[in-house]
């Protein structure tokens, strides 16, 4: 399947023109899990990760956010794909 992510988030390294996402894979979380967990944590853990439920949009994050320019891109061994 070719699978698109769209997002508004342009101060994301992964994000690019067009509010791609160029992330070869992302983890979507919880707001509890995003604060309580570090960077290292991501998309390549996820099939070990236990599921938890989130209420509603509000409370979700995309976990594999981080800042243009951070000294933490690529510590989860996401890589940009374009
Ligand atoms: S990693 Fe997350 S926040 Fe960053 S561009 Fe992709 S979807 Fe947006």
């Amino acid at each position: 399947m070719d699978q698109h992510i769209h997002c508004i988030v342009n101060d994301c390294h992964y994000w690019k023109n067009g509010n791609k996402c160029a992330a070869n894979e992302i983890l979507v979380a919880t707001d509890s899990f995003g604060a309580d967990n570090p960077e290292e944590i991501d998309a390549q853990m996820a099939t070990q990760l236990t599921p938890q439920s989130a209420g509603n949009c509000m409370t979700t994050c995309c976990k594999t956010f981080v800042p243009k320019d951070s000294k933490y891109a690529g510590i989860d061994d996401v890589k940009k794909t374009q």
